[in-house]
Parts: structure tokens; sequence; C-alpha cells
């Protein structure tokens, strides 16, 4: 077993030990309700083709259709799949919207493939696993190397091979083809969102230094929010630089410098721009309030958790921390708000996307960004009054999400019984 699912089934297994959750459920939550594994052609700019490897795993539908990202990243893995799809189905019993839980992805390095590239093997895998998509059975939406164009590249292809325009096929879409507001940066806003009611009661977001390790569309639009809404973001990286400045780095502009197709390297060259370039595993040690992962999985260790610096650790990434690492940071009186509460903004504002297109119906982005607010401060309350924050060696916040997550889940079963 790889050890990001490794990571998956300890927390699990750890959770459904402190519910008394029975064998039974425990062997259901832990099996796969379906995995397609695929080997497909891809038509390269040359005229030769390329085999690709591809993955859809749905791992529980007991609350609903299944939802969950595409992943393009040579990292891409059966075990990395499946691992990411379990954590969905907690991520949408946690916010409470009606989905289950599913992932996919391809091994394949997108920044290798052209355009043109992209969009063939977009294609052709959307085409290999139409039989188990579609908008009330398993709904796919972007993650890492994929984005609003792959989505609506699958959209395309789901819909002509119905032979007409099905919008509910997958969430992350663009605005102009049934995307919604507000769902670009709904990650890095769910988190936002989630930080700011974790400080609220200790004097808000204004001054608090933050660490942000991965400048992607979650990185980099927390990054960018949380300098808006008044925090001091000392550190920011991305694959090959990390940068540091005490007064707090320009993270909008290199944020809006990154949309443009620049990286924090490039954004560094630009005219007036102050910064320092530190290693990269300063940023994760950094001397600051909040850290906040928000890159790969596994980069929290047994190795490096206890050089973290920051109190509070905020994971944007989905699997940021190993559970060995969980323990030292707790036993250290570190807070940690898990990816399953604290990233949940992105599958929240699917939901509505989802919702919209079902309605044909748009909604304004205050909308959007309101109801999200609601349904992320609501999962932050209900996971907190099951383990207060501070509660270090009885219980901790990843722990309460997971059994919030567990039960939930566990009482759609019921209610629904075993077939037949
Ligand atoms: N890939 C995102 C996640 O890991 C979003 C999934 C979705 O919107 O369905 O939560």
């Amino acid at each position: 077993m790889e050890p990001v699912l490794e990571t998956a089934m300890k927390q699990f297994h750890r959770a459904a030990d402190q519910v008394g959750l029975s064998d039974q459920h425990r062997e259901l939550l832990t099996s796969f309700k379906t995995i397609y594994r695929t080997q497909f052609p891809v038509e390269m700019d040359d005229e030769t083709f390329r085999i690709f490897e591809g993955y859809r795993v749905l791992h529980n539908n007991a609350r609903g259709p299944t939802k969950g990202g595409i992943r393009y990243s040579p990292h891409v893995s059966m075990d990395e799949v499946k691992a990411l799809a379990m954590w969905m189905t907690w991520k949408c019993a946690v916010v409470n919207v009606p989905f289950g839980g599913a992932k996919g992805g391809v091994t394949v390095d997108p920044a290798t493939l052209s355009h043109n590239e992209r969009q063939n093997l977009t294609r052709r895998f959307t085409a290999e696993i139409i039989p188990i998509i579609g908008p009330d059975q398993d709904i796919p939406a972007p993650d890492m190397g994929t984005g609003p164009e792959t989505m609506a590249w699958m959209m395309d292809t789901y819909s002509m091979m119905k032979g007409y325009t099905i919008p509910g096929v997958v969430t992350g879409k663009p605005v102009a083809v049934g995307g919604s507001e507000g769902r670009f940066e709904a990650t890095g806003r769910g988190l936002t969102y989630v930080l700011e009611e974790h400080l609220s009661m200790d004097g808000g977001l204004q001054g608090r230094t933050v660490a942000v390790q991965g400048f992607g569309n979650v990185g980099g639009v927390t990054a960018k929010l949380l300098r808006q809404g008044g925090a001091t973001v000392q550190y920011i990286s991305d694959v090959d630089t990390a940068l540091y400045h005490p007064a707090g780095l320009d993270t909008v502009t290199a944020w809006a410098h990154v949309q443009q197709g620049g990286s924090l390297k490039t954004w560094l060259e630009q005219p007036g721009v102050e910064a320092d370039v530190v290693d990269g595993a300063d940023v994760l040690s950094a001397d600051v309030d909040v850290l906040v992962p928000a890159a790969v999985e596994s980069v929290l260790t047994e190795y490096n958790a206890d050089k973290v610096r920051a109190r509070l650790v905020l994971e944007g990434a989905n699997g940021p921390t190993t559970a060995e690492a969980d323990e030292i940071l707790n036993d250290r009186g570190i807070t940690v708000i898990p990816d399953i509460l604290a990233n949940a903004g992105g599958v929240t504002v699917s939901y509505f996307e989802w919702v919209q297109a079902r309605q044909y119906m748009q909604w304004s982005e205050e909308q959007v960004n309101a109801e999200l607010r609601r349904l992320m401060v609501n999962a932050y309350r209900t996971v907190v009054s099951r383990c207060p924050i501070g509660s270090h060696g009885d219980c901790t916040q990843r722990e309460a999400a997971q059994w919030v997550g567990i039960e939930r889940v566990v009482e759609a079963i019921e209610h629904r019984g075993i077939y037949p």
C-alpha cells in the first residue's frame, strides 16, 4: 500500500475505533464501490500515439451521486486515487452536501503535453470513463493539473456522445458553459472563511503571519485572499521557488502574474517585487501563526513535524499530513484544521454549480459566496463542537471531522439498508 492510502486508512480506522464502528461497516467503508482502470492511446502532435493510464474510483454513494476531481500528475496511481476518493466521501459528508466520494486521474505531467495533446487526452479519457460518470451518477471536477478548460472538454465530449448538452456531468467549468460564479476561487475562499471563523474569538485575521506552501489554484487564491483580508503572508512557494518577506509578500500581484502563465521565479524578476529567495523546507518550518500546506500530500511527516513552528496548520492540500506527523503535531499542542473540513469549499461550490446546472439557473457571486460561508462555518462549528480547539491529547479536529463524516455516511447506509 502506498503511504497516502496508508494515511487515509489509518485516519479512518482510528476514528472508527473511537466511534465504535461495527466490523461490517468498517469493511464496507474500506471497500470501494467501483474501481476503473484504463490504458488508452492518445494521438500526439507528431502523429505518433502514446499509451496513458487513467483511473476513476467511486468510494461510496450512500449519500448521493459520487463527486471528486480528476488529477493529471506523474504521481497518479491507483492507491493515490483510492485515498483521495475516500477523503471525498468524508469531505462531502462533513460539509453536508448530498454526494458520495470519488476521484480520478491520469498518470501524466500535463506540462509535457501541447494544448492539443491535452485536449486529445482529456477527450479520450472522458470517453473511457463514460460508463461510470453522469450527472446522476458520478460528477468529476478539477484537481491538480486540470482546470476549467479540461472540464469544458469533458462536458463537451460527454454531451457529444449523448447527443445533447449536459452541463451537470462535471463541475468547475468556465462560467460561459454552465460553470458557477465563484467556483474558481472557492477552495481558497473556503479556507479563508474557516480561518476567519477560527480566529473570530481571537482577534481575527488582521496582522496574522502566514506561510503558504503551493501556489496553484488552492495556495495562490488563499495567499491572495488572506492578504486582502489583512493577514501578513510572509512565505509562499511553488514547485521550484520559495519566497519570504517579513512585512508580507504582495500575493495579489503574485497570483495575477501566475494566472497569466508566470511562476514565482518570473514574478520575482518583475520591477518592484520585494522578496528573498529561501529554501523550500523553510516554508514548512516558518515562524508564523498559520501554516497552509496547499501543494501535495505527505509533506508533513515524522521527519519534519517537530520543526513546525506555526501554532495552527490549515490543510489546503488533500492529505498533506501523515498519521505519524499528526501525532507529533498533536503532542506539541499544534492545532490542525483537517483537509476534509478546511478545503471543502471547492466541492461545496461544485455542489452549487451542479444545482444551478440542473435548474438552468445562474446565481450571483455574492449569493455563492454567502452560501459557501454558511456551509463552511456550519461545518467548522459542527467539528469543533465534537472536539473543542485546544483539546490536545483527548481528540483532534481531524478525528472529529472523521467522526462526523463516518456517522453521516453510516446513517445513510442504515436508512437505505443493504440491497436486495
Ligand atoms: N478536487 C477538489 C477536491 O479535492 C474538488 C472536488 C469537486 O469539486 O468535486 O476537493
